[in-house]
């Protein structure tokens, strides 16, 4: 009969447990931190500048002439800065 008691007592105990568990796993702050992230990040496409202004723009955006990369087509028709560096 004592070892029905005690294992009344562990199944309340485990009971109780799992429910903390469930509860502690309904709040999302504890175990995903939000800067960082399992998955390779969205914005990882390539960075590119622009040869005229300096802007960085996503490569996808850019406009390429002559192996530079302009923001846009007024500075790909402008060519690279005089000055830059
Ligand atoms: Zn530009």
């Amino acid at each position: 009969m004592k070892y029905l008691l005690w294992l009344g007592v562990i199944a309340v105990v485990w009971w109780v447990w799992s429910k903390r568990q469930a509860a502690g796993s309904a709040r999302p702050a504890r175990k995903t931190p939000p800067d960082a992230p399992p998955k390779a990040a969205p914005e990882a496409e390539q960075m590119v500048r622009c040869a005229h202004c300096g802007v960085y723009l996503p490569a996808s955006d850019s406009l390429t002439k002559d192996g530079d990369f302009y923001c846009c087509a007024a500075h790909q028709a402008a060519g690279p800065a005089a000055g830059s560096r």
